[in-house]
C-alpha cells in the first residue's frame, strides 16, 4: 500500500492507531526530505482536521504562516514555540498535552502529533467561543480561535497574526514540502478586532522610517537613550528571527522576552514593522557595546530553511538599511553591515548560510529595484488604501504633487485617473497602496526592475 494513497482509509482508524500509523511513516521521511515526506504531512492534516473538526485548509495555512510547514526537528523558536504548528511552551503546548493526552516530547518533535495538538487547541478555543458544529464548517468563523492561538496581546498585532493566516487562504500557496492550498474568497469575522488598526495604517506608522509600521516593544525589552547624541550609531546588525513576522513583533511586546530589535522584515513582501525607536537601544546583539552603537534588523524565518529568504525580503530590508546608512553616515560595507554571528562573543549563528550577502550589499548600494512616482490628482489629496483595490479601507492620504517610493506593484481593481485606466496598484509602504492611474512614474503600468508584490 503506497503512502501517498493510504491516508483516506486511515481517517477511519482510532486516534491512537491513526497517530501511531502517521508517526510510523513520518520517521523514515525525516531522514529523506524528498517526495516521500509529502504524504505523512497530508495524512497528519487530514487526521487532525477530522478528529477535531477543524477546517483542514485553515490548519495548513496556520502551519504555513508559522513554519512554511517545516517541522524544524523539534528545536524551539526564539519565542519558545515548537514544530511546524509552533506549539508554544507554557501555553498552547501545555493545553495540547491536556487535550490529546500525548506527552510534551512527542508533541514537540513528531510532526503528526504537533498538528494534532494544534487542532485540539484550536477546537477547544472554538468550543469556548461557542462555535456549533454547523459554525465550525465556516472557516470565516474561526478568526477568534486563530487570534487566541497566536497569543498576541496588542490588538493590531493580534490582527496581523490572524490576517496572515486568512490572507494565505485567500491567495493560496504551495509549500516546498508538497502541501498546496487553493485560493478562495474569504471574509473573516474579526469581531472586535475589525476596529483594530491595521499595522501601517492610521496611528501605526513609524516616525523614524516612513514605509514601516509601528508596533512598540515592551519597555522591559530595550533601553531608553538619545542616540546618536548619547552613542554613535555606526553599524547595522542583520538577524534571522527564528520565528514568524507576527510572532517576532508579538514577542518583542512580551516583557518576558528580554530582547528586541528595532525592525522586523516580512518574508512574503518585504514589509517592515518597527518595534524600538532608533534613538533607543534595542537588545539584539548579545553585546552591550554593539547594542549601544547599532540598529538591529530581524528577518522573518529560520536560518536552515531557504524558503524564507525571498527577493522581496532582501529588497525591503535593503531599502531600510540604505535609509539607515544614509541618515547615520554608516559606510555601506561588510565591516559596518554585519551578521549577528559576527558580533564578538555571539552565541547565535544568524543570519546563517542561506543569507546572500553579495546580493544584499548590491541592493544596499543602490541597485534597489525601488521606483518612485509623483502623485497627480484633481483633489488636494489621494486616498491610500490598505490593499491593492478600491474596496480596501482608506488608511491615509498623500498630497497632490508629492513624490512617493514604489516598493512593488500588484494587480487590483481597475481605476481610471489622470494617467489612464489601469489595474496596477503601487505599494508605497507597509499595507499602503495607491492606484497607478494617479502616479506619474515615467512608465505605462509596470516600472522596470520593481518587483510584483
Ligand atoms: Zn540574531
Amino acid at each position: 500500500m503506497s503512502v501517498r494513497t493510504s491516508h483516506r482509509g486511515r481517517l477511519l482508524l482510532t486516534l491512537t492507531t491513526a497517530l501511531t500509523s502517521v508517526v510510523a511513516v513520518a520517521s523514515p521521511a525525516a531522514a529523506d526530505p524528498g517526495a516521500a515526506s509529502v504524504a505523512p504531512l497530508t495524512a497528519a492534516f487530514d487526521t487532525a482536521a477530522v478528529r477535531y473538526d477543524v477546517p483542514r485548509d485553515l490548519l495548513v495555512a496556520l502551519g504555513y504562516a508559522e513554519s512554511r510547514l517545516d517541522p524544524r526537528a523539534g528545536t524551539a523558536s526564539t519565542s519558545g514555540g515548537y514544530g511546524l504548528m509552533h506549539l508554544a511552551a507554557n501555553r498552547t503546548l501545555d493545553e495540547a498535552v491536556t487535550l490529546t493526552r500525548l506527552g510534551p516530547g512527542v508533541l514537540r518533535t513528531e510532526p503528526a502529533a504537533n498538528v494534532l495538538g494544534a487542532a485540539a487547541v484550536l477546537r477547544s478555543y472554538a468550543d469556548q467561543a461557542g462555535l456549533t458544529a454547523t459554525a465550525r464548517d465556516d472557516v470565516n468563523l474561526w478568526y477568534a480561535p486563530v487570534v487566541r492561538y497566536g497569543g498576541a496581546s496588542d490588538p493590531s498585532v493580534a490582527r496581523l497574526y490572524a490576517d496572515t493566516v486568512y490572507d494565505l487562504l485567500r491567495v493560496g500557496f504551495a509549500a516546498t514540502r508538497g502541501e498546496a492550498v487553493a485560493g478562495r474568497p474569504v471574509a473573516p469575522r474579526r469581531g472586535a478586532l475589525e476596529r483594530a488598526a491595521v499595522l501601517g495604517g492610521v496611528g501605526t506608522l513609524s516616525t523614524d522610517y516612513g514605509p514601516a509600521a509601528w508596533a512598540p516593544a515592551s519597555t522591559s525589552n530595550y533601553t531608553v537613550a538619545s542616540r546618536p547624541g548619547s552613542h554613535p550609531v555606526d553599524r547595522v546588525v542583520i538577524h534571522l528571527a527564528q520565528g514568524s513576522y507576527a510572532g517576532t513583533v508579538s514577542w518583542f511586546q512580551n516583557p518576558a522576552a528580554q530582547a528586541s530589535a528595532h525592525y522586523t522584515v516580512r518574508s512574503s513582501d518585504g514589509a517592515v514593522t518597527q518595534s524600538v525607536r532608533e534613538k533607543d537601544i534595542a537588545w539584539h546583539a548579545g553585546n552591550w557595546t554593539y547594542n549601544t552603537q547599532s540598529i538591529g534588523i530581524e528577518h522573518e524565518g529560520y536560518v536552515d530553511n531557504p524558503a524564507w529568504f525571498t527577493d522581496a525580503m532582501y529588497r525591503g530590508s535593503a531599502a531600510l538599511t540604505r535609509s539607515l546608512t544614509t541618515r547615520y553616515g554608516i559606510p555601506r560595507d561588510r565591516a559596518h553591515i554585519i551578521g549577528h554571528v559576527e558580533v564578538p562573543g555571539a552565541t547565535h549563528t544568524d543570519p546563517g548560510p542561506n543569507w546572500n550577502w553579495t546580493y544584499y550589499l548590491q541592493l544596499v548600494n543602490g541597485i534597489t529595484g525601488i521606483g518612485s512616482g509623483t502623485v497627480t490628482t484633481s483633489a488636494s489629496t489621494l486616498n491610500v488604501r490598505s490593499g491593492p483595490g478600491a474596496s480596501y479601507p482608506v488608511v491615509g492620504s498623500v498630497a497632490d504633487g508629492a513624490t512617493v517610493s514604489v516598493y512593488c506593484q500588484a494587480v487590483g481593481s481597475t481605476v481610471t485617473g489622470p494617467y489612464g485606466t489601469t489595474s496596477v496598484w503601487d505599494r508605497i509602504g507597509t499595507n499602503r497602496y495607491v492606484s497607478d492611474a494617479y502616479l506619474l512614474t515615467g512608465y505605462d503600468g509596470y516600472i522596470p526592475n520593481v518587483p510584483r508584490c
